[in-house]
């Protein structure tokens, strides 16, 4: 096995090496679905290069609600196979990465005139429980009108008769892409940043690779691989379509936006999924840090996709329902600090609204022999893989199944338990002047790696007498050498969430930051001061909530 670096240095080392390299899957895309193809495909002992033309998980994969669902809402549609596999699946990921998807109780607030009612919520979760194997101990709980509000002291009263306490699982979605790529990288895959995929190379009329430019270096390479994997999210239509006219099924894109507002202005004790009462969708109100986001929207999206930007209006609609459903708060556009928004890749079905699309992913093979897959969940990558890997090996005549079930990912090598493993790590860092919430935070960031960051800090100590600095400057060490980090979009936006959830800290540390990161990177100077700017514009658009 070829243990390789995660860094750009290595990634720069690779690049004039693919023309000489023959692999057996060239995967285009790094979002999670692109990186569970890449692991499924490494794992069975097939040669992969993975590309993606921005930062990893650049695209949804870092603009979802953040949960590893267990399937609640296909009940609605009776979609019991559905339920049962991704109940499966979360499990599976919970024992694979317990640092990155740990469970959290989600309270399900019922009103006499809302659209959930006792019975029905109580039959659906029995059914959710049963179908998606909920451990004992995680089963649902029905509440009385009290017990929902000694919870969440800030619902509605009015009409409120009771609800219900289910599991839910939260991640953070650009950290579990991640985590997979480094899984994938650390078995051999070459899994590039910053290179995007420009057209196909055909031996005779099978596709057999494909030219792509380096974004850094502005150069091209011809890559050859035996299968092309086509994982480019929302943008699967456009990779297609660079193989002529789309013919079969085809994507309906759709938006959802998120929010960001403070603890200390919306004081929500847990994560909470309620009723819009304008329009019967349901929304998620979920407590992150010294934050709580609120989700999301699902409208039909046909502008650009590089430019998604958030209408007023969107915002609006999320605090009018938040206004609504927590009667005591009056959250308005001033108090948002920070929101994103992205673009579900689903499949399009004639005739259907944004909300009545199935979740549901599809694989679809062009007539050279590309394969494109789209649709699905963050929760539901694994299978997705599966499915996509199981089809290439298929029509190599190999056989191989799949394994990924069984390994566990990057930094997810605990010996004891999470809390416990937190705990242990206190004295250490206490010494290099990290806190125990600090180091809380970094475990559920980096899992076991905080080991390294622990060492960085220690190498930091006299260079950065200000503990706060050298907390951050041991994180960034850490990122470019191990995470393939070359800006501070990718630090501050992918790698930590500080834009988002910790955004005064970001306004505060970024030049610092910056200056950091290019110390050790060495980006061409017009490069870094493009990409400060573009950094710049997207801190003031995430502030101002008018873009993604
Ligand atoms: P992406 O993450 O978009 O990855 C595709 C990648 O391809 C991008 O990074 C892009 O830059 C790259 N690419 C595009 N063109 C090229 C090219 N020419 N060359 C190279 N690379 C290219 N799922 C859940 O399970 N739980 C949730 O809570 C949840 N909430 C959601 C909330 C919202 C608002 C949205 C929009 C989705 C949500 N989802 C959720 C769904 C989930 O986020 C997506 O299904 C998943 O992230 C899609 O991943 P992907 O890898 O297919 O696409």
């Amino acid at each position: 096995m070829r243990m390789r670096q995660f860094s750009i240095a290595v990634r720069n080392e690779t690049l004039p090496l693919l023309g000489e390299t023959a692999y057996d899957v060239l995967v285009i895309g790094g979002g999670i679905t692109g990186a569970g193809v890449a692991l499924d495909a490494v794992s069975r002992g097939l040669r992969v290069c993975l590309i993606e033309k921005s930062d990893f998980a650049s695209g949804t994969s870092s603009k979802s609600t953040k949960l590893i669902h267990g399937g609640l809402r296909y009940l609605k549609n009776f979609e019991f196979g559905l339920v049962r596999e991704v109940g499966k699946e979360r499990a599976i990921l919970h024992r694979l990465a317990p640092h990155l998807v740990r469970p959290a109780p989600m309270l399900l607030p019922i009103y006499s005139k809302g659209t959930l009612g006792k019975v029905s919520t109580a039959i659906a979760l029995t059914l959710y429980d049963r179908l998606a194997a909920v451990k004992e101990g995680e089963r649902f709980r029905m509440l009385k009108q009290e017990e929902a509000l000694e919870l969440e002291p800030l619902l509605k009263v009015k009409n409120l008769i009771g609800g219900a306490l289910y599991k839910e699982y939260v991640t953070d979605d650009a950290r579990l892409t991640l985590a997979v790529l480094k899984t994938a990288a650390g078995m051999g895959a070459d899994c590039l940043n910053f290179c995007r995929y420009d057209s196909p190379v055909y031996e005779g009329k099978r596709i057999a690779g494909a030219v792509i430019t380096d974004e850094i270096g502005d150069v091209q390479y011809t890559v050859r691989a035996r299968y092309v994997v086509n994982a480019a999210g929302p943008w699967v239509d456009g990779i297609r379509k660079t193989e002529g006219p789309l013919s079969g099924k085809f994507l309906h894109l759709t938006k959802g936006i998120h929010i960001v507002v403070a603890q200390s202005d919306f004081p929500l004790q847990q994560a909470v999924y309620f009723d819009v009462a304008s329009d019967k969708r349901m929304i998620f109100a979920i407590p992150r840090g010294d934050t709580v986001y609120i989700g999301t929207t699902d409208t039909t999206f046909t502008k650009d996709l590089d430019a998604i930007d958030i209408e007023q209006a969107e915002v609006q609609y999320l605090l009018n329902a938040t206004n609504s459903a927590f009667d005591k708060l009056n959250l308005t556009t001033a108090m948002v600090q920070s929101a994103w928004a992205g673009l579900r890749p689903l499949i399009g079905q004639r005739g259907k609204s944004p909300g009545e699309l199935s979740r549901k992913d599809a694989l679809f093979i062009s007539g050279s022999g590309m394969l494109s897959i789209a649709g699905g969940k963050l929760t539901g990558y694994r299978k997705m893989a599966e499915k996509v890997v199981d089809k290439v090996v298929q029509h190599m005549g190999a056989t191989s199944s799949c394994r990924t079930d069984a390994i566990a990912l990057s930094g997810a090598d605990f010996s004891v338990p999470v809390d416990e493993y937190i705990e242990r790590r206190g004295g250490e860092a206490g010494q290099v002047g990290f806190t125990h919430e600090e180091i809380r935070e970094l475990v559920f960031r980096y899992g076991t790696a905080v080991e390294r960051m622990i060492e960085n800090g220690f190498q930091l100590y006299h260079k950065y007498p200000d503990a706060a600095q050298r907390k951050i400057a041991a994180e960034i060490q850490y990122a470019v050498e191990h995470e393939m980090v070359s800006d501070l979009n990718d630090f501050l936006i992918r790698r930590t969430g500080m834009l988002y959830f910790e955004i005064e800290r970001a306004k505060a540390l970024y030049p610092f930051a910056a200056s950091h990161i290019q110390q050790m990177v060495h980006l061409p100077v017009a490069e870094y001061q493009r990409r400060l700017k573009v950094f710049e514009t997207t801190l003031t658009a995430a502030a101002s909530h008018k873009n993604s």
